[in-house]
């Protein structure tokens, strides 16, 4: 049985988080430790764990995540000059929280896809 996690929480209105953008499928709301100007985490409001276990039941929401991206990313200015989409999974992925989701960032320029 899979246990509510922080963003299951978030998406039912127990724990606060500045909310950006909601449909009946997906919620987005900006990270609390944000690595640039502009990071917003998109998530499925129904409990996907990660990529790995996406199934083809998900393809619908999965098309939506990235569609809302897409759309808060001009909202919030980042349109012109890019951004960048990332969806970590599992331990080497270095995911933290087992709820899946599109981390948004942009606002300045990101680097090299990879740290090292
Ligand atoms: P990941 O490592 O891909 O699982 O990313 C998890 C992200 O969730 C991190 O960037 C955290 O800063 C962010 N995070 C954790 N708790 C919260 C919260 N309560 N509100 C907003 N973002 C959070």
């Amino acid at each position: 049985m899979n246990e509510k996690t922080v963003f299951g929480r978030i998406i039912d209105g127990e724990i606060p988080a500045e909310i950006v953008y909601r449909d009946e499928s997906v919620t987005a709301f900006r990270d609390i430790s944000p690595l640039a100007p502009t990071h917003v985490l998109i998530v499925p409001n129904r409990l996907i764990p990660d990529m790995t276990r996406a199934t083809a039941d998900d393809e619908p929401v999965l098309g939506r995540l990235l569609l809302a991206a897409a759309r808060i990313a001009e909202e919030e200015g980042l349109a012109d000059d890019g951004y960048r989409l990332i969806v970590n999974c599992g331990r080497h992925g270095g995911q933290e929280v087992p709820h899946l989701h599109l981390h948004l960032l942009g606002g300045r320029p990101l680097g090299p896809m990879l740290a090292d």
